[in-house]
């Protein structure tokens, strides 16, 4: 993301009301409501999925490893494989909207933009049972109409703060260095995307490497102070070993 972009970004953050819009992570929710101090703490999210194949390795990771990650997902693609999506809420992961088409930002209308988050919603509530409150929008670009489209959906807007750039790497080898070279910093919201097998080479390391040891792996919405995330998540949902 270019130095105007985060600037801009920033600005827009500081402008919005609290939940509105997240790209790191500040204080814990607790059940209590209460905040709650974790010496490092960060999200692992995963967009454009799911994916036939790499979405089922990226689970069994982290299964093995007892992370819980947030998922954007493409609501076409989740309607072509809603048993991935159901097995991906079934298994304590978090669920988020990134679009029905995925469609280019710049020529979207606000219109299909909003029809597409409402129609991804609506399949995410009909496979899972649980209403979607987070949005990232395709590569994180939003204009105004589009943001207020959000809030007037109730969506908070969900980017990122650390990009892997998976979409550059060439093997899994690439995601290995990146993991290593990584220093996590608590509130870290890291951007990965499953439509291919990289992300659950991160999930597979996330356990096992020095760096990640003590980290916290929360879903996003536990970073948000709002009732309406509290209904689906709760701190018990963190994994990781801390
Ligand atoms: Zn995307």
């Amino acid at each position: 993301m270019g130095q105007f972009r985060q600037l801009v970004r920033k600005s827009l953050e500081a402008a919005l009301p609290e939940q509105a819009m997240l790209s790191r992570g500040r204080r814990l929710r607790s059940n209590s409501g209460a905040d709650r101090p974790a010496s490092c703490a960060i999200s692992l999210t995963f967009d454009d999925g799911p994916h036939p194949e790499f979405t089922p390795q990226l689970l069994d990771n982290l299964a093995t490893v007892d992370i819980k990650g947030t998922f954007f997902i493409v609501g076409e693609k989740a309607q072509q494989h809603p048993d991935i999506l159901k097995r991906i809420a079934a298994e304590g992961h978090e669920i988020g909207n990134h679009t029905w088409t995925h469609s280019e930002p710049r020529k979207t209308s606000t219109g299909q933009f909003h029809d597409e988050v409402t129609r991804t919603n609506d399949l995410i509530f009909n496979l899972t049972g649980t209403p979607c409150r987070l949005t990232r929008p395709p590569k994180g670009e939003l204009s105004p109409g589009k943001i207020l489209a959000l809030l007037k959906l109730r969506q908070t807007i969900v980017l990122w703060n650390c990009d892997t750039k998976d979409y550059l790497m060439k093997s899994w080898v690439d995601m290995e260095t990146w993991c290593l070279d990584f220093t996590p910093t608590h509130g870290d919201i890291v951007l990965m995307h499953d439509n291919h097998s990289f992300a659950a080479t991160t999930a597979a390391l996330a356990g096992t490497l020095p760096n990640m040891s003590g980290v916290r792996f929360c879903r996003v919405s536990e970073w948000l102070r709002d009732s309406r995330h509290s209904s689906t998540n709760t701190l018990s949902a963190c994994g990781g070993r801390s």
